[in-house]
């Protein structure tokens, strides 16, 4: 007999991770008659159980990463559906600039042709992506328009997969009203209505490999009140799709003695992510920037991907909700407080790079596992993140602005163009940024044509272990200049037909 606190599984397949690129291939693979048991590290909440406050929600549903040397903070959702249920709900199709250079740069043909467009259609159908009509557009929102229309400056309003949005702007904290499509409420209720199990608090420790071939998860579950260990699990499985996000896929891999041991598959190498900096504006009329969707309009004009040939970033307004606005603002004190004290009046957005930088994740070694990450933004996305900083501080001057905060350590708030010129020269290295941080993370074990230079095949197959894939962004080469969790969800279904014909 085991004893009670170790048990053994059986399962077809075994997912690990549930957000944007696990849940689509759990409700995939059930759809196809396997036998699926989806692994989640995070607790399983429901719309009922997210209360709105901040500081409990962010504890509870999300799980942070620093970079070493830079202190870039890298930020994901840890919970059933993954980031999806913290997420702004923007949607964007997969530029075709951005398949064009994966079929050019990584041999990935497959991504390139029309029938990625198809998965992409069945994405957008299922999480509902549908236009944000004016009724949504906050006046945090219509800040961002008003400037960006009085310089000329190209800008929309962004899709976002909601059904019934009621304006509570609470989207990063799981949204109470049930309106956001996260796979929380979409692949995960589909996956188990055609039987799939989920498991919440179980941390996936290992990949058992044998014989070039996959045998088994090993995983630990975890206390819902401490999060500590309490039991462990071993999952008998001939397949295996990784899908446990950037923060978590490179090493699991790793741990599971893959592609870190001087073989060829280049595991936790190529991290690429869109480095974001927030810039806040003060105005004479109330903004209350804190209610309404979180995130609906963009500045698209500095783009480099859908027809856009800028430097290539984004500015997107982002909710005023007190406790990210706090941590995102410059300076101490009293000077901090006088920021804080005009929150209503604030107007916040958000500079979204697409880094040329390339990053890596690696164990620690202290020998338990722990990711280490390592993201030093190079001088070119330094200056192009100054450049950002300025647009995005030149649109709520046009806007009316009375007052600028930069996220830059030490310098006065700006009033006029003139003040801009603080910048110029300026080295934007991460420690002068109050907050420098990412949450569209990419890359760690990306698919390719080449075995030398990629991890995975283009179907998401590991090279040289039979039956396992990875599904999530870290299968992505690179960033994609847009918000990622369409193409995400799309390249996991995708990747689930792959594991599907192995059935
Ligand atoms: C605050 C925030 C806002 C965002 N806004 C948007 C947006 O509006 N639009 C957009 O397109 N994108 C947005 N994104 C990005 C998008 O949500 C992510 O890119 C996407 O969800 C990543 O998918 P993934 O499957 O790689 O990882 P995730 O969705 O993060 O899922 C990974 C899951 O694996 C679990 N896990 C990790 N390790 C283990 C383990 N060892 N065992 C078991 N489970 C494990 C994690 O707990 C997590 O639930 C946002 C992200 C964040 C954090
Ligand atoms: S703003 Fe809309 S989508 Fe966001 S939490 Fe509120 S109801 Fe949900």
């Amino acid at each position: 007999m085991p004893s009670p606190s170790h048990q053994t599984l059986r399962a077809d397949a075994v997912v690990i991770g549930t957000g944007a690129g696990g849940a689509p291939v759990a409700a995939a693979l059930a759809a196809a008659g396997l036998e699926v048991i989806a692994l989640e590290a995070g607790p399983r909440l429901s719309s009922a159980d997210f209360t709105g406050r901040e500081g409990e929600m962010l504890a509870r549903l999300m799980t942070v990463g620093i970079s070493q040397k830079s202190g870039m903070e890298l930020y994901a959702g840890s919970c059933v559906g993954g980031s999806t249920v913290v997420n702004d709900a923007l949607c964007w199709r997969t530029p075709p600039e951005v398949l064009q250079s994966w079929r050019r740069q990584y041999g990935l043909t497959g991504l390139a042709s029309t029938r990625f467009g198809l998965y992409v259609d069945r994405v957008w159908r299922q999480i509902h992506a549908e236009p944000t009509d004016r009724s949504h557009l906050n006046r945090n929102a219509h800040m961002l328009a008003v400037g960006a229309a009085r310089l000329g400056w190209a800008a929309s309003a962004m899709h976002r997969s909601v059904r019934g949005c009621v304006n509570l702007g609470l989207c990063n904290l799981g949204c109470p009203s049930g309106a956001k499509q996260s796979t929380l409420l979409t692949y995960v209720p589909e996956a188990e209505k055609r039987g799939a199990r989920i498991l919440a608090d179980v941390r996936a420790v290992r990949v058992e490999v044998g014989e070039g071939a996959v045998r088994a998860v090993e995983a630990l579950r975890l206390s819902p009140e401490t999060r500590a260990p309490v039991a462990s699990l071993r999952i008998e499985t001939p397949r295996v799709c990784v899908a446990a996000g950037v923060l978590g896929t490179g090493a699991l891999l790793l741990r599971s003695g893959l592609g870190g041991g001087g073989g060829d598959a280049p595991v936790g190498r190529g991290l690429q992510f869109h480095s974001s900096a927030y810039v806040t504006a003060r105005f004479r009329e109330p903004i209350h920037g804190f209610y309404g969707p979180t995130m609906s309009y963009a500045v698209t004009e500095f783009a480099d991907v859908n027809g856009r040939r800028g430097p290539g970033f984004m500015l997107e307004n982002v909710s005023t909700a007190q406790v990210t606005t706090a941590a995102g603002l410059p300076g101490f004190g009293a000077e901090h407080e006088r920021a804080m004290r005009a929150l209503p009046h604030l107007a916040r957005a958000v500079v979204v790079l697409r880094d040329r930088t390339r990053g890596r994740v690696s164990l620690d070694g202290s020998g338990n596992g722990t990711a280490r990450f390592e993201y030093d933004p190079v001088p070119e996305d330094r200056l192009r993140m100054r450049e950002g900083i300025r647009a995005l501080a030149r649109v709520y001057l046009a806007a009316g602005a009375e007052e600028i905060y930069l996220p830059v350590n030490g310098l006065a708030p700006v009033r006029d163009e003139a003040d801009l010129a603080a910048l110029d020269h300026l080295d934007l290295d991460p420690h002068r940024l109050s907050l420098l941080y990412a949450v569209h993370l990419f890359g760690g074990a990306a698919m390719g044509g080449r075995r030398a230079t990629s991890c995975c095949n283009e179907d998401g197959a590991f090279w040289g272990v039979r039956r396992l894939w990875v599904s999530d962004a870290a299968a992505l080469p690179s960033n994609t200049g847009v918000n990622p969790q369409v193409t995400i969800m799309a390249n996991a279904l995708r990747v689930a037909d792959a594991i599907a014909e192995t059935a």
